[in-house]
């Protein structure tokens, strides 16, 4: 690669660490210019699709001239949706840029169980369309120090797969449970988990599917209207306020994921 610069010392005990070092550290920047790169290319292949068959879709039409008006009008419609996508996606990447280098937005005390609400009321007439029920099990006390945004960000998508990955007649649980740390010292965690009863993810897939742009079923993610990005979006932002997320298979089907924050306890208290 362009980094290539190792440095080899023997002897010293104090240079051979910084060697190691110097290079531990060109490692790292070679993994983020992949990373990058990587991305960039992943990000035009999305979008080339749409746009193919836009071109295709007009030119067709175009080409066409003997064409009976309800087939153009179908044509037009799948122009539209192809062009929806592009917006989709081309939101949520400017959303991922956006936390790179974005100032931190206001950061402040949250109740979950109200941001859990307001994502529930947003998703009902979906949930509604596919016959999936949501099931809510939320306490009081839950409250969080971090961006509302973010937190809203995190369960719609979260939520928002349960039901899509989901099937007719399938649940999907929600839950916020207080958790006590380990370690002595450690302080309480609030702990949100959303459970589905739907087709749920290969174990060999799992450790990918915080990815970009990565997708089980591409088919049916794209039946969805899926992009491959809501779970990247949702790690990043769930790092960034502090918090963990994990994802396992759920007995006897489905998925469920678990995300941890630390429990805020007010400034009374003496927070961290
Ligand atoms: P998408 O826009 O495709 O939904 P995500 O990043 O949100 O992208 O999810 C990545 C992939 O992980 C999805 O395409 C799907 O294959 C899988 N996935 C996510 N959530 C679930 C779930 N609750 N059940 C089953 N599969 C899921």
């Amino acid at each position: 690669g362009e980094y290539s610069h190792r440095v080899t010392i023997g002897g010293g005990d104090e240079l051979t660490r910084l060697a190691d070092e110097f290079n531990e550290l060109t490692g790292r920047l070679q993994t983020t210019e992949e990373v990058r790169r990587r991305f960039v290319s992943d990000a035009s292949h999305e979008l080339k699709t749409p746009l193919a068959s836009i071109r295709l879709l007009t030119d067709s039409i175009l080409q066409n001239d003997g064409m009976d008006e309800e087939t153009v009008r179908e044509f037009v419609t799948d122009i539209g949706n192809e062009a929806e996508r592009l917006t989709r996606i081309t939101e949520k990447l400017l959303t991922l840029t956006r936390m790179d280098t974005a100032p931190p937005r206001a950061v402040g005390p949250v109740d979950v169980k109200q941001v859990l609400l307001r994502v529930e009321h947003m998703l009902l007439p979906l949930a509604g369309a596919v016959n999936v029920s949501l099931h809510m099990d939320l306490i009081e006390g839950c409250t969080v120090l971090a961006t509302e945004d973010d937190l809203y960000q995190i369960a719609f998508n979260l939520m928002e797969n349960a039901v899509k990955y989901n099937l007719p007649g399938g649940s999907v649980f929600v839950c916020l449970q207080l958790r006590r740390g380990k370690r002595p010292g450690d302080g309480d965690w609030v702990v949100l988990r959303v459970e589905d009863t739907g087709v749920g993810i290969p174990e060999e897939d799992l450790p990918k599917i915080f990815d970009r742009f990565y997708r089980v079923d591409k088919a049916r993610s794209r039946a969805a209207g899926g992009t491959g990005l809501g779970l990247s979006i949702v790690r990043d932002t769930v790092l960034q306020n502090g918090g963990t997320v994990e994802a396992r298979r759920r007995e006897p089907e489905g998925t469920c994921f678990e995300v941890c924050f630390p429990r805020w306890h007010g400034e009374e208290e003496g927070a961290e």
